[in-house]
C-alpha cells in the first residue's frame, strides 16, 4: 500500500481523462490519471472512428486512446492502473481517494471522468457482433450503413434520436420497442411517425442477433411479447439504444446528480459544487456523448483545475503577507 500524493487527481482514462492530463501536464500539476479497469474507456471497444478531428482516414479506437495515453505520459503525467473505490469529499482540498490495490490519492484538486457505459440487452450474439452489425451509438457508426437496412431497439428519446439520425444514411430504418407506446417526448414521436423511411414494430423483443456466412449480422429472433409470436427481421446493422448508465455510484450522496446519474455541474462548466472537483465527458454528459465533447470538456476541467490551485496560491501567499 502506497500513498500518492498531486496536485490533480484524474479519475478515469477515456478521452476526457487523457485530455484532462494532457492540458495539466502541461501546465506543470504532475497529474496522476488513474485509469479503472477499462484503459482508454469506450473507445478500446469499437473498430472505425471517423469523425474525431485530426485524421483524414478512418482510425482504429485503440490506437487513438493509445495514442492518447502516449501523448499524456509524454508531457508527463502519472498513469495508475488501479480503481477509485472510494472518495472523501467531504473536508474540501486536499481530497482523499482509495484505491482498489489499497493504495491511497491525496489530491490538491479532482477531475471525475469515469464516463458512462451503454446499457446493452444481454441477448445471445450481442457482444459477439459488437462492430460486425452491432452497436450502441448511431452517430458514431451510422454512417457506416450509409444505403443498408437498419434497426434500432429501444423506445426512449435516445431510440427515436437515433432512428431519425439514421434516415441520413438510410431509407430502411426500422425501430424495435417491447412495448405498444413511446417514452420518447411526443415531439419527436411526431417527428419519427411523420418519416416515410422508418417502420415501428411494437411489442417485439428481441431475443438473438444472427451473424450469416459472411460472420456479420445478418438478422434478429424476434418474439411478439403479447402473443408470443417468433420472426425475423433481415438487417445489415442493429443499434442498441435502451439507455446509459453513468458510472456514479462512487460520488452518491456526495455530488449532485439528475434522476439517470449523471454528475451536475454549473452550466457550462466542469465545475460541480464542490471547490477544486471538477466532472468532465459522459459522466456529466447524457447527450453528446462523443469522444471530441468529452475531450473538450477534460481540457475545460484541467484548465479550470489550475486556475482554482493558482487562486488558492494566491490567496495564501496573500494571508503570509498580511500577517
Ligand atoms: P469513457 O471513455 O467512458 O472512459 C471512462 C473511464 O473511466 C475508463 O477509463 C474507465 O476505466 C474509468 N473509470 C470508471 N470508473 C472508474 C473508477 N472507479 N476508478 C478509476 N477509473 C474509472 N464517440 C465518438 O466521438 N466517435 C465514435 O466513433 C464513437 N464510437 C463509439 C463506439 C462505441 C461502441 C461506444 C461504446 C462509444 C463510442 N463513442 C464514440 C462514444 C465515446 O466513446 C465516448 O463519448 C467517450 O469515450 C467518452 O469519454 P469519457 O472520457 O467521458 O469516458
Ligand atoms: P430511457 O428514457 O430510459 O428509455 C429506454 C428505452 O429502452 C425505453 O423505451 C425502455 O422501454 C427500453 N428498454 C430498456 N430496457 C430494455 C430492454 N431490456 N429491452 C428492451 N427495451 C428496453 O433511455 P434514453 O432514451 O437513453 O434516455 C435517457 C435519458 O436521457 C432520459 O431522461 C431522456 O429524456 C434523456 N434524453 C434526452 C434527449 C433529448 O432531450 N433530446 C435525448 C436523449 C436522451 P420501456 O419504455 O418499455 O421502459
Amino acid at each position: 500500500m502506497a500513498t500518492h500524493t498531486t496536485k490533480m487527481l484524474i479519475i478515469g482514462s477515456g478521452p476526457a481523462g487523457y485530455s484532462a492530463a494532457i492540458y495539466a501536464a502541461r501546465a506543470m500539476l504532475e497529474p496522476i490519471v488513474v485509469q479503472g479497469l477499462q484503459p482508454g474507456g469506450q473507445l478500446t471497444i469499437t473498430t472505425d472512428v471517423e469523425n474525431y478531428p485530426g485524421f483524414r482516414d478512418v482510425v482504429q479506437g485503440p490506437w487513438l486512446m493509445e495514442e492518447m495515453r502516449a501523448q499524456a505520459e509524454h508531457v508527463g503525467t502519472r498513469m495508475i492502473w488501479d480503481t477509485i473505490v472510494s472518495v472523501d469529499l467531504d473536508h474540501g482540498s486536499p481530497f482523499r481517494a482509495i484505491g482498489d490495490s489499497g493504495d491511497e490519492y491525496i489530491a490538491d484538486c479532482l477531475v471525475i471522468c469515469t464516463g458512462a457505459q451503454a446499457k446493452w440487452l444481454g441477448a445471445p450474439g450481442e457482444m459477439e457482433l459488437g462492430g460486425k452489425g452491432v452497436s450502441a451509438c448511431a452517430t458514431c457508426d451510422g454512417f457506416f450503413y450509409r444505403g443498408k437496412r437498419v434497426a434500432v431497439i429501444g423506445g426512449g428519446n435516445t431510440a427515436v434520436e437515433e432512428a431519425l439520425y439514421l434516415t441520413n444514411h438510410s431509407d430502411n430504418v426500422t425501430l424495435i420497442h417491447r412495448r405498444d407506446s413511446l417514452r420518447a417526448e411526443k415531439i419527436l414521436q411526431e417527428r419519427l411517425f411523420a418519416n416515410p423511411k422508418i417502420t415501428v414494430l411494437w411489442n417485439k423483443g428481441v431475443d438473438s442477433f444472427e451473424a450469416g456466412d459472411n460472420g456479420m449480422l445478418h438478422h434478429l429472433a424476434l418474439t411478439d411479447t403479447v402473443t408470443g409470436e417468433a420472426s425475423t427481421l433481415e438487417v445489415d446493422g442493429a443499434f442498441v439504444a435502451i439507455g446509459h448508465a453513468p458510472a456514479t455510484s462512487l460520488f452518491v450522496g456526495k455530488l449532485p446528480m439528475d434522476e439517470s446519474g449523471y454528475l451536475l455541474t454549473e452550466p457550462g462548466t466542469p465545475k460541480t459544487v464542490i471547490p477544486g472537483v471538477f466532472a468532465a465527458g459522459d459522466v456529466t454528459d447524457h447527450v453528446y456523448r462523443q469522444a471530441v465533447t468529452a475531450a473538450g470538456m477534460g481540457c475545460m476541467a484541467a484548465l479550470d483545475g489550475e486556475r482554482f490551485l493558482a487562486a488558492r496560491a494566491h490567496a495564501v501567499q496573500e494571508a503570509v503577507a498580511a500577517e
